[in-house]
C-alpha cells in the first residue's frame, strides 16, 4: 500500500485537525533520544512516518488501531517523547505515529480512596501539581516528570527518585483502560488487590506500545510531607561501600525515599562543589514525622555502622539545594538538541541495570574495567561512571554514565560509541545473572538481547505477542528482536 492510501484510510476516521502530516514534525518522529546525534545532525536513516495522528477518545483510538490492524499499517504509540531506548523510533515505511496528545484529561481525583485516574496524554508533572494543592502526591518522580505522560511512564515501566519508599510504576497502577490490535477495548478495574488469576495489569505494565495502546491510568495517590523532608550527604571512598550502607538501610526495614550511591566520576558531574575527588552517599527520608524521625534514625544508625568507610558528612543544604534542581524541563531537552545542531559533538548515555546486592560492585567493576580496556575509542570517553538509585531489600540498579567527544560521521555514532559500551555492560550483567534493563525499557536496542534476559521464561512473552498482536502491527522491532530491522541498528 502506498502512503497516500495509507493518510486516505485514516482520513476516513479522523478530522484533517487531528492528522499531522508536517515534514520537520514527521522527520522528529522517525526517531527518539537514543539517535539524538544522527537526528540533530539530520542523517537519520530511519523512513519517516507517514502521519502523527491524535485521537481524542477511546473510540478514535480503537478505529485508528483496528484500521492499521486489517491494513498492516505498523503503529508507534507516543505520549511524551522522552523515550531514551529507540522505542520511538520508526523501521516501516507504512507507519502512524498514535500520540496521546488529545488524551489529556484529569478524569477524577478521589481523596477518599486515595487515587487519581487522568487519560494517558497527561503530563505527569500536570497531575503532581494538581495533587500539591490538595497537599497529596503520585510519588512518582523520574527526572523527565516535566514532560513524560501517564501513557509512556506506564508503558515503560518507569520508575521515580522517590522510589525506595514508593515504588516504581508497578506499584501505583492501580487499574486501567487500554485499546488492542483488534480495536477491543480493556478495562482492569480498580480495586486494592484481587487474586483472580495472574495479574493482568502487568501485560500492559511495560509492553512498550507492542501489545496495546494505553488510554487511560489510575494511580495510588499518598499524603504529601514536604516540610518533613531530611537531607544527609556523605563522602566514601568507594562504590562498593556505599552499597553496603544502602543494604544495611533496606534490610533493616527503613525506606527513604531517595537513597544513592555514586562513584567518583559522576559524582564530580553532580556534585563538583564539594565531592573532593570522592564517591558520595545520600539519602532523603521523607513522610509523616513518625516516619521520618525513624528514617533517619536508621540511616544514622546504618552510617555508624560502616563508619570506617564513611570520609566525612556533608552540609544537607548542598544535597538538598542539588536535588531541587534535578529534572528535565522540555526547554533543557531542546536545548541540548539545540547543542548538538549548532556543532556541539559531544554526546552523553545512560545504561541502566539491576542485580543482588552481592553482585552488583563487582558487575560495577567489571564493566568499568572492560570499558576501559577493550573499547577502542575509550580515549574519546570525557566521562565514565554511574549511581546505585533504586534499592530493594535484595538488591539495587546500577546507572552506568558514559560521555564522549565523537570524531567520527554522525551517522557512525551509535555503531562507533554508543552501541559497543553499551554491549559491554549488557554482557557482563548478564554474565552476572543481573537484568540487563532496570527501567528506560529494551526499546529497540537492546532488542538483541531480550531473549536470554528472559531465558526459559522468553516463551511467555512470545505467546503475548502473538495472542495480542498476531499481524505484528504495534511497534515493530521494539522488545522483540526483528532481523529485517537489523540494518538499522548497525
Ligand atoms: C531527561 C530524561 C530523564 C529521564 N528520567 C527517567 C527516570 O528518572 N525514570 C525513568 O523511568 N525514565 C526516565 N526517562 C525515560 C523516559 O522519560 C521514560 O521512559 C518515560 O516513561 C517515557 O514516557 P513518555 O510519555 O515520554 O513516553 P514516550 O517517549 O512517548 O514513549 C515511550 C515508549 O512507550 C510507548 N508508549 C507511549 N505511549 C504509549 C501508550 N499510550 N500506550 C502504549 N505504549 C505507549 C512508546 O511506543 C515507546 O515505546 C528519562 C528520559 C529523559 C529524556
Amino acid at each position: 500500500m502506498d502512503r497516500n492510501s495509507v493518510l486516505e484510510l485514516v482520513a476516513g476516521i479522523l478530522p484533517a485537525s487531528q492528522i499531522n502530516t508536517d515534514a520537520d514534525e514527521l522527520y522528529d518522529a522517525a526517531a527518539d533520544r537514543y539517535k539524538k546525534y544522527a537526528k540533530a545532525r539530520k542523517v537519520l536513516d530511519a523512513p519517516t512516518p507517514v502521519a502523527i495522528v491524535y485521537p481524542r477518545t477511546t473510540e478514535e483510538t480503537a478505529r485508528v488501531l483496528s484500521m492499521c490492524n486489517e491494513h498492516g499499517i505498523n503503529v508507534i504509540p507516543r505520549s511524551g517523547k522522552t523515550a531514551t531506548e529507540g522505542g520511538l523510533e520508526n523501521w516501516k515505511e507504512n507507519t502512524l505515529v498514535v500520540d496521546a496528545r488529545d488524551l489529556n484529561r484529569i478524569i477524577k481525583i478521589d481523596e477518599t480512596n486515595m487515587q487519581a485516574t487522568v487519560e494517558a496524554g497527561v503530563v505527569l508533572q500536570t497531575l503532581e501539581d494538581e495533587l500539591n494543592k490538595r497537599g497529596l502526591t503520585t510519588g512518582h518522580s523520574p527526572q523527565s516528570k516535566p514532560v513524560a505522560k501517564l501513557g509512556g511512564l506506564v508503558a515503560t515501566r518507569s520508575i521515580g527518585q522517590f522510589s525506595t519508599l514508593y515504588g516504581g510504576i508497578e506499584d501505583m497502577v492501580v487499574g486501567l483502560e487500554c485499546v488492542f490490535p483488534d480495536g477491543h477495548v480493556a478495562r482492569i478495574k480498580n480495586v486494592p488487590r484481587r487474586a483472580g488469576g495472574p495479574d493482568i495489569r502487568h501485560i500492559v505494565i511495560g509492553n512498550e506500545g507492542t501489545l496495546c495502546y494505553i488510554t487511560e491510568v489510575t494511580v495510588k495517590i499518598y499524603r504529601h510531607f514536604p516540610e518533613n523532608h531530611v537531607f544527609f550527604g556523605y563522602l566514601i571512598p568507594d562504590v562498593a561501600s556505599g552499597i553496603k550502607v544502602l543494604r544495611e538501610v533496606m534490610v533493616n526495614g527503613y525506606r527513604p525515599s531517595v537513597a544513592r550511591v555514586y562513584s567518583e566520576e559522576d559524582a564530580r558531574q553532580h556534585f563538583y562543589h564539594f565531592y573532593k575527588g570522592k564517591c558520595v552517599l545520600l539519602f532523603l527520608a521523607e513522610g509523616n514525622k513518625g516516619i521520618v524521625e525513624a528514617t533517619c534514625a536508621g540511616i544514622e544508625e546504618a552510617v555508624a555502622k560502616f563508619e570506617d568507610r564513611i570520609i566525612e558528612q556533608v552540609d544537607s543544604s548542598l544535597i538538598e539545594s542539588w536535588f531541587t534542581h534535578l529534572n528535565w524541563s522540555q526547554q533543557d531537552i531542546d536545548d541540548e538538541f539545540q547543542g548538538m545542531i549548532d556543532n556541539d559533538s559531544h554526546a552523553g548515555f545512560t545504561t541502566e541495570v539491576s542485580a543482588d546486592w552481592e553482585t552488583i560492585p563487582t558487575l560495577y567493576d567489571n564493566v568499568i574495567k572492560r570499558i576501559r580496556e577493550e573499547f577502542p575509542r575509550a580515549h574519546d570517553l570525557t566521562m565514565l561512571g554511574g549511581h546505585s538509585s533504586h534499592s530493594y531489600i535484595n538488591g539495587t540498579n546500577m546507572y552506568f554514565v558514559y560521555n564522549y567527544a565523537i570524531h567520527c560521521a554522525p551517522e557512525d555514532e551509535m555503531r562507533v560509541y554508543h552501541h559497543p559500551i553499551q554491549r559491554i555492560i549488557v554482557e557482563e550483567t548478564l554474565k552476572l545473572g543481573g537484568s540487563m534493563c532496570h527501567h528506560h525499557g529494551i526499546g529497540k536496542y537492546r532488542n538483541e538481547w531480550t531473549q536470554e534476559e528472559h531465558g526459559s521464561a522468553y516463551i511467555m512473552l512470545e505467546k503475548l505477542k502473538e495472542a495480542f498482536d498476531p499481524n505484528g502491527i504495534m511497534n515493530f522491532g521494539t522488545l522483540f528482536y526483528q532481523e529485517e530491522g537489523a540494518r538499522f541498528q548497525k
